[in-house]
């Protein structure tokens, strides 16, 4: 799932701060899962800053929404109606959301008021790991199913480096050293092989921004050719 946490209040408020009408848009998805931007995230945010602004005696009227995701375009449709009322929309959903709804509204400003941090898995309420950095190259298959690109700090394909200490990474005795976790999983499965396989560098020059699509489908504009 994607992981997200609120802005710093203080810089929601300041974000706001020319605006007097405002629609906070929740999603109903990942941020909703990590009690990021959710529906009752949505409602928590907007009685507080409809509290701080009236302290600020700079009042705001604020809307509330929550889709079920923002980045699927016909959720975003729902809002149409809406929209030309407000002065801004302030977005709780990841980026890629919040990027989506101010690339369908172009006219409004679209705010952030969330952080989004990657792709993670739940360990339990309120606690996520960071297991996916989307590279487009993934080597899982030869890593033991430990991922070279977020756990080890350099990012290494190949490793480890020469700071590997005693299962410890160079950069703290705490984190553990990815490449030494990769060393023991395939030692564990018999597949210790494998970490002669060296694995090519990344493509990045296919990354900026990279468009996914699934085997099988093309897109869209391909579509009727
Ligand atoms: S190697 Fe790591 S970052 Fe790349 S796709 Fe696989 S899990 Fe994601
Ligand atoms: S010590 Fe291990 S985890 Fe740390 S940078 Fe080197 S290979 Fe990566």
């Amino acid at each position: 799932m994607i992981v997200a946490k609120r802005k710093p209040f203080d810089e929601i408020m300041e974000l706001l701060q020319d605006y007097k009408k405002v629609l906070t848009v929740g999603c109903g998805t990942c941020v909703a899962v990590c009690l990021a931007g959710g529906e009752k995230e949505v409602a928590v945010l907007n009685s507080e800053l409809d509290m701080a602004r009236k302290l600020a005696d700079n009042p705001i009227e604020l809307g509330s929404t929550t889709l079920e995701r923002q980045c699927d375009r016909e959720y975003l449709d729902e809002l149409a109606s809406k929209v030309d009322e407000y002065d801004a929309l302030l977005s709780m959903a990841c980026g890629v959301g919040i990027q989506f709804l101010a690339e369908r509204y172009p006219e409004k400003p679209v705010l952030p008021a969330v952080d989004t941090s990657g792709l993670a898995v739940n360990q339990s309420v309120g606690f996520y790991e960071e297991r996916c950095r989307s590279c487009q190259q993934c080597v899982l298959g030869w890593t033991g199913g430990i991922c070279p690109v977020t756990m080890c700090a350099k990012g290494l394909y190949n490793g480890p480096c020469g700071g590997t200490n005693l299962g410890s990474c160079e950069i703290d005795p705490e984190q553990p050293c990815a490449w030494y976790m990769i060393h023991e999983r395939l030692a564990k499965q018999g597949r210790i092989d494998n970490i002669k396989n060296i694995c090519s560098a990344v493509g990045w020059k296919d990354t900026v921004p990279r468009t996914l699509i699934q085997p099988g489908y093309k897109k869209p504009e391909e579509e009727g050719a």
